[in-house]
């Protein structure tokens, strides 16, 4: 199957020759024909292998095939993110693919004023990108209606459908025209979410061309055991190696990922973080200045971990292993794309066994062992000498983005995040007679981000005009 084959209107056509993609890949082939029919879609492809365009292509082919006046403050596409990253990524992608048309396309989410967003809805969008809260700010607002909204894509659906995010998505969910077209995109789908997914599709044709949670096969992978208090040292060793050219290495962590840039500068080795506790000014400079090589090595945590498309980064250091497996899947799929090669080394502590074991049997295959490097032991006496080891601090694992409060950047405060899950917990709690729903096991300490940040959202509702009072 070629471009030509899916009958794409012109300028989408000419903007894909222009950016040399000869064929659609198999999830392009899968997905564009029966989205393109009006069907509802439940996507699943690894990582890297053109999910964006398998969504965006056929939108914007219904935008050029039935074009209409803007309407003002609505939008006739809305595309869900769970990062502000990943939100301008999307966003890029379907101005480069759309580069042709008379489309505007908008990008909204929290962490920068506000007012400029507003400015940008006023006149209405074709596209608008967006994270979940900022979304909900700017409707409460009276900045954004959601009622003319005729497609709506999850990416990353099944993050997006997430304790963490899953209330935002039932309200934003509840603003929209009841008649409209749903696209749900996941690398990853574990069963539980996959039953709720089935609440935001009708009749959806689901497309999968791979098994789920499988790892691209180009990553090279590979876990090196080693403890705790060695594992800045052999990280410092292993960034070093001559083949390692642009690398990620993934934080549990916020703290964690400042603690790991601080150890690494000790080391001569210059690193920046990238995380919710960051500016968002910091965050796209970080990633701006990874992106163009100028910087190659970036420690973040798992906010960085879907969809972020770099395709010269060469390794993924895993510092630490993540709870939830899955986001293995996703962490070591920032490499390898694009067609290039790639290496993911997990460096697991004794205590994190259990975790390797999650992982290794989520991706149905097991590690294979890397040996500590010989003079790696000498290397430690020597790095100890200036690596400060600050005692491990208990935190929150982090995920995604949350809405952070209106009035735009966080001065600094703590942003919502995922509870770190203990490892064997189910992605979603399932009520006792089998529905998911409610909270995980063992998370009875308060209230869940979701609600705490909502408890706050009402309070705030009292100073400003309700979408219904617009
Ligand atoms: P994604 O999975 O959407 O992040 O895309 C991964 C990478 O593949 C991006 O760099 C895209 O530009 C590229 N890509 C997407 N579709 C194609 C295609 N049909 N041919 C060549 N490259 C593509």
């Amino acid at each position: 199957m070629n471009f030509a084959d899916l009958a794409l209107a012109e300028p989408i056509f000419r903007a894909l020759a222009e950016k040399g993609y000869a064929e659609p890949s198999p999830i392009q082939a899968a997905a564009i024909p029966p989205a393109l029919a009006g069907n509802d879609v439940l996507g699943l492809a690894q990582t890297g292998t053109g999910k964006t365009a398998a969504f965006a292509l056929p939108i914007l082919h219904r935008l050029a095939a039935n074009p209409k006046h803007r309407l003002k403050i609505s939008t006739r596409c809305l595309v869900l993110a769970p990062t502000r990253e990943l939100a301008s990524q999307i966003a890029a992608s379907f101005q480069a693919y759309g580069k042709y048309m008379k489309l505007s396309v908008s990008v909204v989410f929290g962490g920068v004023p506000i007012g400029r967003q507003e400015r940008a809805l006023f006149p209405g969008v074709d596209v608008l990108v967006a994270t979940p809260g900022r979304l909900l700010d700017l409707v409460m607002k009276g900045a954004l209606d959601l009622g003319h909204v005729e497609m709506l894509v999850l990416d990353e659906c099944d993050q997006m459908l997430d304790l963490g995010f899953v209330h935002d998505l039932k309200r934003i969910t509840g603003l929209l025209p009841k008649t409209r077209q749903t696209m749900l995109f996941s690398a990853t789908l574990p069963p539980a979410i996959e039953e709720l997914s089935q609440r935001y599709l009708k009749n959806p044709v689901k497309v999968a061309v791979q098994p789920q949670a499988t790892t691209v096969d180009k990553v090279v992978q590979s876990v090196v055991h080693v403890s705790q208090p060695e594992k800045l040292a052999l990280l410092a060793h292993l960034l070093k190696q001559d083949d390692v050219e642009r690398s990620i290495v993934f934080s549990r962590t916020k703290h964690g990922a400042d603690r790991i840039v601080r150890q690494l500068a000790a080391n001569k080795i210059a690193a920046e973080a990238i995380h919710g506790n960051r500016s968002q000014a910091q965050r796209t400079k970080a990633l701006t200045a990874f992106r163009s090589g100028e910087l190659t090595v970036l420690v973040a945590t798992d906010i960085a971990a879907r969809g972020l498309d770099i395709p010269e980064v060469s390794h993924v250091f895993n510092y630490e292993l993540p709870n939830v497996p899955e986001q293995y899947v996703h962490r070591i799929g920032r490499t390898a794309r694009a067609g290039r090669n790639g290496q993911a080394v997990a460096l697991c502590a004794p205590d994190e066994r259990g975790l390797l074991k999650d992982i290794e049997r989520t991706i149905r295959k097991p590690l294979a062992v890397q040996p500590l490097p010989g003079d790696f032991r000498d290397l430690v006496g020597l790095a100890a000498k200036n690596i400060k080891l600050a005692p491990p601090e208990p935190e929150r694992e982090e995920r995604g983005d949350f809405g952070r409060r209106p009035g735009g950047n966080n001065g600094g405060r703590r942003e919502t995040s995922y509870g770190a899950r203990p490892a064997r917990d189910p992605r979603v709690a399932v009520r006792p007679d089998g529905r998911p729903g409610g909270r995980p096991e063992g998370r009875n300490e308060g209230p869940r981000p979701a609600q705490a940040r909502d408890g706050q959202r009402r309070q705030n509702q009292g100073q400003r005009r309700s979408p219904a009072g617009r």
